[in-house]
C-alpha cells in the first residue's frame, strides 16, 4: 500500500538520512489508523534501496521489504489476541540486532503498537536504544507514546504525526476501495485517519450504529437488563468498544448540534446529553489503561448512563 501524506516528515527523514543525521531509534507517535506504520516501512525501504531514487519502491530489496521478506529489516508488533508486546520479542529484537547485517549497510527494526510493549519488554530493549551494537535503526511506532517508559522515549528521536487531511484521507479511502457514498458518510466521523473510517464503515455496514441508538434509547427504563443488553451492545474485545464508544460519542454530539440548529435545544435534553457524553469520554479514558477490566467497565458505564 502506497504512503499518502505526512510529506513533511517523510522528506526531514529522507533529507537526514541522506545527511547521515538520521537517530538510531526514532519514536513515531499520532493517532492510530493514519499511516505512521507505512512511513515507517518506507523508511526502511529508504535504508535497502539500490535504485536510483531512495526508496523507489521497485527494486529487489524495497520489494522484499514490503513482502517482509528481508533479512536486514525485522518486523514486530502486538501478536493476535494479544495484549502486550512481552519480552520474548524484545530480546528476540535485541539479538537481531546484534547480528551483522546481511545485505545492507545498517539493519532496520519496525516495532508496531509500540504503545503496547510490556514495562518487561520496553526495560529489555533499553540498552539497545541507548547505543546498538551494529548500524542500526529502530523505529516505534505508536498511537500513544503516553504508557512508554519516561527512559524509551528520552532515547528514541520523537517524530509527531498529524491525522491526514480531508483531501488526503479522501484520496486513501478511494485507494481502499470506498465508493464516494461510502466515503461521505464515514468521512466526518474519521478525524482524518483511514484506519478509523474503515472501523466506521464497518459499524455502519453491520447496522450497529442502529442498535447502538436503540441500546442507548432502552436504558430508559430503568431496568436492568436494558443495561446489560447495552454492554452487550459494546462489543466483546477492547478495540470494539473503543470504536463503539467513540461512535455513540459521535452520534450524541450530532444529536446535540441538530438540536441546536432546529430550536428544540432545550436546557434539560441538553444537559442530560452533555451529562451522557461525559460519561462516554470517561469509560473510553478508562478502557485506555493498561489491562482494564472490559466487561465490568461496559456495565458500570451502561448503569452510569441509565441513571441520568
Ligand atoms: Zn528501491
Amino acid at each position: 500500500m502506497r504512503v499518502v501524506g505526512h510529506q513533511a516528515v517523510r522528506e526531514s527523514i529522507a533529507q537526514r538520512y541522506r545527511e547521515d543525521r538520521l537517530a538510531h531509534a526514532l519514536l513515531f507517535a499520532g493517532p492510530p489508523g493514519i499511516g505512521k506504520f507505512l512511513v515507517a516501512i518506507d523508511v526502511a525501504r529508504l535504508v535497502v534501496c539500490t535504485g536510483k531514487k531512495p526508496p523507489c519502491g521497485e527494486c529487489d530489496p524495497c520489494r522484499r521489504v514490503a513482502a517482509r521478506s528481508h533479512p536486514d529489516v525485522r518486523f514486530a508488533g502486538l501478536p493476535p489476541g494479544k495484549k502486550e508486546i512481552g519480552v520474548d520479542t524484545a530480546r528476540d529484537l535485541k539479538r537481531f540486532v546484534q547480528l551483522k547485517s546481511v545485505e545492507a549497510h545498517c539493519k532496520v527494526v519496525l516495532i508496531d503498537d509500540a504503545q503496547h510493549l510490556s514495562i518487561a519488554a520496553q526495560n529489555a530493549l533499553l540498552k539497545t536504544l541507548e547505543e546498538p551494537p551494529g548500524k542500526a535503526v529502530i523505529i516505534l511506532v505508536a498511537d500513544g507514546a503516553g504508557s512508554l517508559l519516561p527512559t524509551v522515549r528520552s532515547r528514541c528521536q520523537r517524530i509527531a504525526f498529524a491525522p491526514l487531511s480531508h483531501p488526503e484521507l479522501a484520496e486513501v479511502l478511494r485507494d481502499l476501495g470506498l465508493d464516494d457514498a461510502e466515503a461521505e458518510a464515514v468521512a466526518p466521523l474519521s478525524h482524518g485517519s483511514p484506519g478509523r473510517a474503515l472501523a466506521m464503515r464497518d459499524l455502519l455496514q453491520s447496522g450497529d450504529i442502529d442498535r447502538l441508538r436503540d441500546s442507548v434509547a432502552g436504558l430508559g427504563d430503568g431496568r436492568y437488563r436494558s443495561a446489560l443488553e447495552f454492554a452487550d451492545s459494546l462489543g466483546r474485545s477492547e478495540q470494539e468498544m473503543a470504536a463503539r464508544l467513540e461512535l455513540l460519542g459521535e452520534i450524541l454530539q450530532s444529536e446535540l448540534r441538530r438540536s441546536v440548529l432546529d430550536g428544540t435545544d432545550d436546557t434539560e435534553v441538553v444537559g442530560r446529553k452533555v451529562r451522557q457524553l461525559t460519561v462516554l469520554a470517561e469509560a473510553r479514558q478508562l478502557l485506555r489503561r493498561r489491562n482494564p477490566n472490559r466487561p465490568l467497565l461496559a456495565e458500570a458505564t451502561a448503569l452510569k448512563l441509565a441513571r441520568i
